[in-house]
């Protein structure tokens, strides 16, 4: 094992030889795959996956992707899931490129908010915790979602690494303590400035009144970090998409300033080490969220060292743009103060709305993830929001357009297609391959056409266009389709010569390698169904968690190799609706007339 570690230059002097060798045996495996080059000691983002510069990483360069720590007030819902699908689509695509992956997700548990919601619900709040935490795990079950890690900033050695690296930047010299008053929204957990409340002072996210408050708490000097946010915000890589970063470059360039770390007030929360009467800010709390879940259970060692060698620097957050100014601007400052190097990039994805309105409990139109897994499976609802929202824009859902996407594209286009060719086979082959698809011509149009595709699939999953790569991978079982009407392969099976009957059953060799090679294209956005059509080709269905993108070279399917009964690998999605019908219809008038 520890011949296969190759250590960087630039990190030899941070790292002691003791330390590698416990390490090595503390995490294992994932050891031996670290990077194997030089890394810039200059704390400056590097490109990643998205970039134009994605050839710039090594193969075997670890790769960090992260969700945000959803707040557990309540359930999950749709705002929740996007991201996580999102997420867990780029977690698979690097793993099928060979990278070590670390897939963190989790939950944000303190603060006043949960303390509210617990105490409303008559529980204590780990109770609470505990209850809406299950509801997370189930939905990720659910959805497919293959973390490595999911953090609970409840959990011992989140707490540890908080006041571990609370201790760092207290010795750096950036906490003072001061008086602080202003206006405060529970909800966002966040002092107003006077600027973005209205003249009631209420809160401009949640239409609610903000509370006075005065106390004296902890700071973080945020200021001291200026020059350096200008740099890192500077960095076409580090905020995507690009207008997002001219957001954030905006407010870096107004000038940052120090923040509030600690409250008074609140019970609900870790213990300030160096004054345990105040409790540490939830957002400075949870933001560290993201280095712990790289920490095994009872392993809370925050030095720079440790961190890195489990995959720090992130690789990517993705967050929602709400919360942009956490992790671009007060995260980089907190780490850098810290003595870590900051994430690699930020990309803040869009909002989600229903029929083309604002969800909201008001309106009856939340999305229920539940509701819409359950009735629809882990695939359809992953392809949907994948293949139809361009990732960083804000996107729309309606179960109507839901239902025909899936069903044209995935049960029409792809399923239908395997299912007939596999029938056709069964019916004039004996259900038996009769050639090797590598042996059909580099120019055969499918076989040319997948040779094409799959670098530009590569190329959208990098740019972290989900919708380009869909629609790409779905060219491929598109030609498909048109190609066997051109070839039509049932006359020849019924009145054609030997000659045409062998061309007719080698058409079938071609889509059906051409289905397998879609299969594993879209197995980062499908995984389930990717595996259903690895088991209806007859190939073991758990090659697919093993699949590696070489797999999308032409040519898997072998000669003599015999399919298993035709069934269907993606139902149609049909029957009763399961969301509430758009309001503006449902409000209608009666009798209106259109
Ligand atoms: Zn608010």
């Amino acid at each position: 094992m520890a011949t296969a570690l190759s250590i960087p230059h630039a990190r030899m002097s941070m790292w002691s030889q003791a330390g590698r060798l416990r390490l090595a045996v503390a995490r294992g495996t994932r050891l031996a795959a670290q990077p194997s080059r030089p890394r810039l000691a200059h704390f400056a983002p590097r490109a990643c996956a998205g970039s134009e510069h994605a050839n710039d990483i090594g193969a075997s360069d670890p790769f960090t992707v992260t969700t945000p720590l959803y707040y557990v007030n309540a359930a999950p819902h749709m705002g929740s899931a996007y991201p996580t699908i999102a997420a867990d689509a780029i977690a698979r695509y690097q793993r099928l490129r060979g990278r070590p992956v670390t897939f963190i997700t989790g939950t944000d548990e303190h603060g006043e908010k949960i303390a509210l919601a617990a105490a409303s619900r008559g529980l204590e709040p780990q109770a609470h915790c505990d209850d809406i935490v299950s509801s997370y795990k189930a939905l990720w079950r659910d959805l497919d979602i293959a973390y490595d890690s999911f953090i609970r900033t409840t959990d011992g050695r989140h707490e540890a690494l908080v006041s571990a690296v609370l201790e760092r930047v207290w010795q750096r010299g950036d906490i003072y303590k001061a008086d602080y008053e202003g206006y405060y929204c529970v909800d966002c957990e966040e002092y107003k400035d006077e600027a973005d409340m209205d003249a009631e002072k209420n809160c401009p996210v949640h239409r609610k009144p903000c509370v006075n408050r005065k106390e004296e708490n902890y700071f973080f000097a945020l200021s001291k970090y200026q020059a350096q946010l200008e740099e890192l915000c500077s960095d076409p890589d580090f905020v995507q998409p690009e207008s997002r970063r001219n957001e954030v470059l905006g407010w870096v360039k107004q000038g940052v300033r120090d923040f509030s770390i600690s409250r008074a007030a609140v019970e609900w929360g870790i213990p300030v080490p160096r004054d345990p009467r105040q409790t540490v800010y939830v957002w400075f709390d949870a933001l560290n969220g993201y280095l712990s879940g790289l920490l095994r259970e009872g392993h809370a060692e925050a030095s720079p060292e440790a961190l890195a060698s489990a995959g720090w620097p992130a690789s990517l957050h993705v967050i929602g743009k709400d919360i942009l100014r956490f992790h671009a601007v007060y995260w980089p400052a907190m780490l850098m103060s810290a003595g870590l190097p900051p994430p690699r990039r930020v990309f803040g994805h869009g909002f989600l709305t229903k029929d083309g309105l604002k969800m909201g409990k008001s309106l009856g139109n939340v999305l229920e993830p539940t509701a819409l897994v359950g009735a629809y499976g882990a695939d359809a609802v992953r392809y949907y929001f994948l293949r139809e929202i361009v990732f960083g824009q804000d996107g729309d859902f309606s179960e109507e357009r839901f239902r025909n996407i899936v069903n044209a594209n995935l049960a029409n286009d792809v399923g239908n297609l395997l299912n007939r060719t596999l029938n056709l086979l069964k019916k004039n082959c004996g259900g038996q391959l009769p050639l090797d698809s590598a042996a059909l011509p580099a120019d055969h149009p499918l076989r040319a056409l997948a040779a094409e595709k799959v670098p530009a699939v590569a190329a959208a999953f990098d740019r972290l266009r989900f919708d380009q790569a869909c629609e790409a991978a779905l060219s491929i079982s598109g030609r498909g389709n048109q190609y066997l009407e051109e070839v039509a392969p049932w006359t020849a099976f019924k009145k054609g010569s030997e000659e045409d009957k062998a061309a007719a059953a080698a058409a079938l060799v071609a889509v059906l390698e051409a289905v397998r090679v879609v299969a594993v294209l879209l197995s980062p956005v499908t995984p389930s169904l990717s595996a259903r059509i690895y088991r209806q080709l007859g190939l073991p269905e758990e090659a697919v968690a093993a699949l590696r993108w070489s797999d999308t070279e032409w040519g898997a399917l072998r000669a003599g190799h015999a399919m298993p009964q035709p069934q269907p690998v993606m139902q149609r999605l049909e029957g009763d609706y399961v969301t509430e019908p758009a309001p503006a219809a449902a409000a209608a008038p009666v009798g209106a007339k259109a």
